[in-house]
């Protein structure tokens, strides 16, 4: 059965798209640890980001620092950090989360709770700041 996230990409599943490219494609997080919490996957549906293949990670990475640059453009931090986890979607998935300290990147720390609308208002401004 097709991950979440492929159901996203092919969209069955409604999100707040950021970009995509032929390989990859960037959303909001529906539960954020911070306001601008982005995820950035492969199209490709494999569960470990290890298990890639080496144009495909190159390509991601690529990808993820376009995204990073304009979430760092549109909400006010220190710098962008990266973490990938995928303990919950076995979909290779990279947060993209602004910070300000260490703390900011502790996932066991309560979600922000977003309207649909602010969702979207954030993805439009992300969006409006890619280069
Ligand atoms: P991980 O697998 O890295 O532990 O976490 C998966 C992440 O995917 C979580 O931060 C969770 O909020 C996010 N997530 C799970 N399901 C959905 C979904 O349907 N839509 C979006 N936009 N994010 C999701």
């Amino acid at each position: 059965m097709a991950s979440i996230f492929t159901r996203i990409v092919n969209g069955e599943i409604p999100c707040n798209k950021i970009a995509e490219t032929a390989t990859c494609f960037a959303f909001l997080d529906i539960n954020p640890l911070a306001t601008g919490h982005v995820l950035v996957i492969p199209k490709r549906e494999v569960d470990y980001i290890f298990d890639l293949e080496d144009h495909e990670l190159a390509e991601l990475m690529s990808f993820t620092k376009v995204i990073a640059a304009a979430l760092k453009a549109t909400v006010p931090c220190k710098r962008i950090g990266m973490t990938v986890i995928g303990l919950e979607v076995p979909h290779t998935h990279i947060h993209l989360i602004p910070i300000n300290q260490v703390d900011d990147m502790n996932f066991g720390k309560p979600k922000l709770k977003f309207t649909a609308e602010e969702l979207e208002l954030i993805a439009i401004k992300i969006r409006s700041n890619l280069k």
